[in-house]
């Protein structure tokens, strides 16, 4: 498409997912004006329909308290369940696979428990390098914490000298090298800092080949690439619900759980409510787990954390995965090119490949660090929101649900005005 406002309308007014922008809360300028919102990798926008799923339960509280259990309109009992379908749908997984609880670091937590099983020789994590903060802390925590030597036992993967991003190539000759003390591979789905796409069908084929186990952290990855999980055989996955699943701050995560690994003998950090359905509330004194992943929850559903899930997850419902994914790859190409012709002193780090790349485009500037953070800044008293990585990124990320051709049109004309005052 030619790289004008005049086209930018035109794709616009010809998307059918159009409409669906008005069904999210966008942030305004002290004037008055839409801000230009392009922030969905770290928060997504409030889906307007949240309010009434929560208004449900506080009504339900108020009216029912305990009885709200099996009475609400939504009994909290079985609450989980409704959720662990809709997202193992957008996941490419079967439903029994998916945990809907907690928040992503204590899931992952509670995955190392059960899946990092060091033995004999083979007891190391493999990581990224660039890893987020949160998945090193745990793990290294998690490491020390069973006795063990970080230094020792993680082994962190970086680009190649003078490059960004990770070749899975690299990946996999390090598990052919190093397979045999390799005890569980974690790998990001989508890489936070440099929008990086991972084939993950090709590192869970890498890592069960070298006999390890292999988690994916999908919090870049969930609602933003079509069922990452479909073709793969991870072991277990972990995400969060609030980046493109738009579930609010602090929403309730996920965790995915292979069906091969549903033994009740798993090893796990349990709690009364993985324990098996139908007896849970006979308080037996013996642990016996539910069938698969939903025999890894501990506590009862955290229903006010949740209920904005359902208002969101009905707009993917309705939006359609693929058809997402289309207007997604549509619009990163839009700004990806918006941004080649009109801003030169800025390079996208993400790759350009669309296969290898979500929504999410990371931008470096000419100049260093210094002035990247005051365009940003510039960016951010002008009504632009997206957000800015050290040491020198830019993120932004354009989300088909509810950006369209003419945001993402009139975010560049806005980064060319913070160049210019900014040189
Ligand atoms: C956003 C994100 C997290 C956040 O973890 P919480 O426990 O939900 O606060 C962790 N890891 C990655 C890779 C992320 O992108």
């Amino acid at each position: 498409m030619a790289l004008t406002l005049k086209s930018a309308l035109e794709a616009d007014a010809a998307d059918p997912l159009a409409p669906l922008r008005e069904r999210f809360g966008i942030p305004r300028t002290a004037q008055g004006g839409r801000c230009i919102y392009l922030c969905g990798h770290s928060l997504g926008l409030m889906p307007l329909a949240a309010r009434a799923e929560i208004a449900q339960e506080l009504d339900d509280w108020e009216h029912l308290a305990v009885l709200g259990h099996e009475h609400a309109r939504r009994p909290w009992i079985p609450y989980h369940d409704a959720l662990a379908g809709h997202v193992a749908q957008l996941l490419g997984c079967r439903a029994d696979e998916v945990a809907v609880m907690n928040s992503l670091t204590v899931n992952l937590q509670l995955m190392l428990a059960s899946f990092y099983r060091p033995e004999g020789g083979r007891r190391a994590i493999l990581i990224e390098a660039g890893a987020f903060p949160s998945d090193r802390y745990a793990v290294t925590t998690h490491l020390q914490w069973r006795g063990l030597d970080p230094r020792e036992c993680l082994i962190e993967l970086a680009p190649r000298e003078g490059e960004d991003l990770i070749g899975e190539t690299d990946l996999e000759a390090v598990l052919e090298r190093r397979g045999e003390q390799i005890a569980l591979v974690l790998w990001p789905g989508v890489q936070y800092l440099t929008g990086q796409v991972f084939d993950l069908v090709r590192i869970e084929r890498a890592a069960h080949a070298a006999g390890a186990l292999v988690g994916f952290d999908l919090a870049h990855s969930v609602g933003n690439m079509p069922f990452p999980l479909r073709d793969s055989a991870a072991d277990f996955a972990v995400w969060c619900s609030y980046k493109y699943l738009n579930a609010g701050p602090g929403a309730i995560g996920g965790c995915f759980v292979h069906r091969r690994h549903f033994d009740p003998a798993r090893p796990r950090l349990a709690g009364w409510w993985g324990h098996e359905h139908a007896t849970r509330f006979d308080m037996p004194r013996e642990f016996r787990p539910a069938s698969g992943a939903a025999g890894f929850q501990l506590s009862n559903q955290s229903v006010l954390a949740a209920a904005p899930l359902i208002a969101s997850l009905e707009l993917f419902r309705e939006a359609g995965m693929r058809r997402l994914r289309e207007k997604s790859v549509a619009l990163t190409a839009f700004l990806d090119q918006l941004i080649a012709e009109r801003t030169p002193q800025v390079r996208s780090i993400t790759p350009r490949a669309t296969a290898a790349r979500g929504a999410q485009l990371s931008l470096r500037l000419n100049g260093g660090p210094e002035r990247g953070r005051r365009v940003f800044q510039w960016l951010a008293a002008h009504g632009t929101i997206c957000d800015w990585r050290e040491p020198d990124i830019i993120r932004a990320a354009p989300v088909p649900l509810y950006n369209g051709f003419e945001d993402v049109f009139n975010f560049v004309v806005r980064l060319e005005e913070a160049l210019r005052s900014n040189d």
